[in-house]
């Protein structure tokens, strides 16, 4: 994808801060941290999100987030962790080329990934079970 910046870095085009590399990912430090370690898994191959990825670097990318969950871990002593990886425009997305966040957390951090629990209705359960389950 040209002007795509992270296919410009996942494929070395644009130097980064590189914590693991493989023929198909590169793990790289964000540019603007949510807390010391936050780093970024970028596929090679460009989709612009999980609806666009192919089935088999979605399972890789999971074993990935994995390993170096526990790398990271290890490394920066963290007391907590968070994956999270954002879709469109409204859940947070703003680099339209698939990644997931590797969010290390600290005690008492001001990383905000919380929200208000709603009410799950028997209406609306009945509705999304007859829509989405098989
Ligand atoms: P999104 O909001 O799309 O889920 O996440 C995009 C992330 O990419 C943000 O956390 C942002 O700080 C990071 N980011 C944007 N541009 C660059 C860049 O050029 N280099 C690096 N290392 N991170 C970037
Ligand atoms: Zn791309």
């Amino acid at each position: 994808m040209e002007n795509c910046i992270f296919c410009k870095i996942a494929n070395g085009e644009i130097p980064s801060a590189t914590l693991y590399e493989d023929g198909d990912f590169r793990v790289i430090l964000d540019l603007g941290p949510a807390s010391k370690g936050h780093a970024l898994i970028l596929p090679k191959a460009h989709a612009a999100n999980i609806y666009e990825l192919p089935d088999e670097l979605a399972g890789k990318a999971m074993v990935l987030a994995k390993k170096m969950a526990g790398k990271i871990t290890e490394a920066l002593k963290c007391d907590g962790f968070n994956i999270v990886q954002n879709n469109g425009q409204t859940a947070g997305q703003t680099v339209f080329h698939f990644h997931m966040h590797l969010i290390p957390r600290y005690e008492g951090d001001s990383v905000g990934l919380t929200w208000t629990p709603g009410e799950l209705t028997d209406e609306v359960r009945e509705e999304i079970l007859s829509k989405v389950s098989q």
